[in-house]
């Protein structure tokens, strides 16, 4: 029996999972509309390759990665590209991403796609095809898959996360007591591209029924499902390392450092959708919870708006005030129903005040070390919160900030209730935005210099240009001097004087663009 490890922390929330991962997930209806954003990966944002007006069939590619880290869009189901636009989006900026909106025909009409051997593909074809389907990460990060294995050939270990630890999500638990065998076939795919010398599946004690599917279908396959004790955050990719290894990924490093990499069940299936039936990333399975009448679980199209997938659990309770999208922990807050879910959603929660009441107000922090007890990072919380606080950006990175998962188990256990998570996210965001200003000011700089140099340089083209004709206008001057010795030269005067301009234009072309007078703005 494999040795379990344990990581700093952790709490125990109220799991509010049964009442959804009961009922067998259904697949979620056309919806009358698809919102598809662009940027729904961890990278650049893909680029259209379609029009307003474009008629598209299902799995017909709508936007296309851009470099190395990025993912492709597909349309969802077969329609018209009504435009592309911006359109608000369920993003903790707030701020509105550029959309692809896609009215369905009804037919649900398919491109030509067929499954292919990928052991008969040079791995490179393999990665570059995961890419062109657009395959992420569906555990939340949306990371591209295929940057994810580009340099995991030859790993120690490869870990499948199926802990799905975060209260009221169920998604994965639906997955792996459904599609066991799909999960299998795309882990498969994974251990062909990376090769590890073992491969784990890593799940909670709590979903005995996922264990027991999963221990089936991976009989013989020599993948070892791990079952682990049900303790949030051990979803968390850092930690569910550290359970199943003992390892510990370093401060800012990624766990290929160490030998490991990991992706999301959910993922696996995906692959195996593309490998075995041709199928690009196009919908996902998503818990809707909390409250509604009939929580469950529904494969639903990447893009459908949240207000629908609520109606088909029955509809928001009376008393609903808003969704969370995510779980309680790490989701996002949101109160427009028409936000769609994209490729990292895996559950909607809506929200009432007698679920989720409101926090009382934050008192002063008293600095009792419960957040440090809890906190799976080893972070100080509360000295994070000062720095934070004073937006003293430099000492909260040095405090390793950006280790920080944002969890929210320190939150969670604060008496004074403070929202420390959201000081976390704020820190964060005002530093990238410093980075991007600092990076924007260079960017000018270099271009003002380079401008700088290109005139330095025409300049001085011209001087030498102009120099060249002085010296051939005196040597032709001596030479007709040579012709007419002896003559009075009644020109001599005029020559002298447009040669002395001559030379004066020279001077002041060759004078350094630092001591030229400014230009008059027009
Ligand atoms: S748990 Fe809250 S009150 Fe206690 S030290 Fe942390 S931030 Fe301060
Ligand atoms: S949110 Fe960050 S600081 Fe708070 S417990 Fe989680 S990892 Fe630690």
């Amino acid at each position: 029996m494999r040795k379990l490890h344990t990581f700093h922390g952790g709490i125990h929330p109220d799991e509010h999972k049964l009442m959804s991962s009961t009922p067998p997930s259904a697949r979620a209806p056309l919806p009358p509309r698809l919102i598809l954003p662009l940027q729904q990966h961890i990278g650049v944002r893909a680029k259209t390759v379609v029009q307003a007006g474009d008629k598209v069939l299902k799995g017909q590619l709508l936007a296309s990665s851009v470099g190395m880290l990025s993912a492709a869009i597909h349309a969802p189901t077969s329609g018209t590209v009504v435009s592309i636009e911006f359109q608000a989006v369920a993003h903790p900026s707030g701020l509105p991403e550029l959309c692809i909106l896609l009215k369905p025909d009804g037919e649900d009409r398919w491109i030509e796609h067929s499954g292919f051997d990928y052991r008969a593909l040079p791995r490179e074809e393999l990665l570059t095809r995961l890419r062109d389907a657009g395959i992420v990460g569906l555990g939340g990060a949306t990371f591209p898959t295929h940057v994810k294995l580009n340099n995991a050939q030859g790993i120690q270990t490869l870990i499948l996360n199926g802990a799905e630890c975060e209260p009221w999500i169920t998604t994965d638990d639906r997955l792996m007591r459904e599609r066991a065998a799909e999960i299998v076939q795309g882990i498969e795919v994974l251990r062909y591209l990376a090769q590890p010398a073992e491969t784990l599946i890593g799940i909670e004690d709590n979903k005995p029924e996922a264990i027991a599917a999963m221990q089936q279908a991976c009989n013989g396959s020599g993948i070892e499902v791990v079952v682990i004790p049900t303790l949030y955050p051990s979803g968390g990719e850092k930690q569910l390392i550290k359970i199943l290894t003992g390892k510990e990924v370093p401060s800012g490093g990624r766990p290929l450092n160490i030998g490991v990499a990991c992706s999301n069940v959910a993922t696996a299936c995906a692959i195996h959708r593309l490998v075995n039936h041709g199928e690009p990333m196009i919908s996902r399975l998503i818990t809707v919870t909390g409250n509604v009448k009939s929580p469950q679980n529904f494969e639903a199209l990447i893009g459908t708006p949240i207000d629908e997938l609520v109606q088909l659990a029955g509809g928001a309770l009376p008393d609903s005030n808003g969704f969370i999208v995510g779980g309680p922990m790490m989701g996002l807050e949101v109160t427009n129903a028409q936000l769609p879910v994209v490729k990292g959603s895996n559950c909607i929660i809506v929200k009432s005040g007698k679920l989720f009441p409101a926090p009382p107000p934050a008192l002063p922090c008293i600095r009792c070390t419960r957040c440090v007890q809890v906190c799976p990072a080893e972070l100080q919380p509360q000295d994070l919160y000062w720095f934070a606080k004073a937006k003293n950006l430099g000492k909260a990175q040095s405090f390793h900030l950006f280790d920080c998962i944002e969890c929210g188990a320190c939150s969670y256990v604060c008496p004074s209730n403070i929202p420390l998570v959201q000081y976390y996210r704020f820190a964060k965001s005002q530093i990238w935005a410093n980075e991007r200003d600092k990076e924007a000011a260079d960017l000018a700089r270099e271009r003002h210099e380079f401008q700088l140099m290109r005139i330095e340089r025409d300049k001085q083209d011209k001087a030498e240009k102009l120099a060249q004709k002085e010296k051939a206008a005196l040597a032709a001057k001596a030479a007709a001097a040579a012709k007419t010795q002896g003559e009075p030269d009644a020109g001599t005067g005029a020559d002298a004087a447009a040669i002395d301009a001559l030379r004066a234009q020279v001077r002041e072309i060759a004078r350094p663009v630092s001591e030229q007078p400014p230009e008059k703005s027009a």
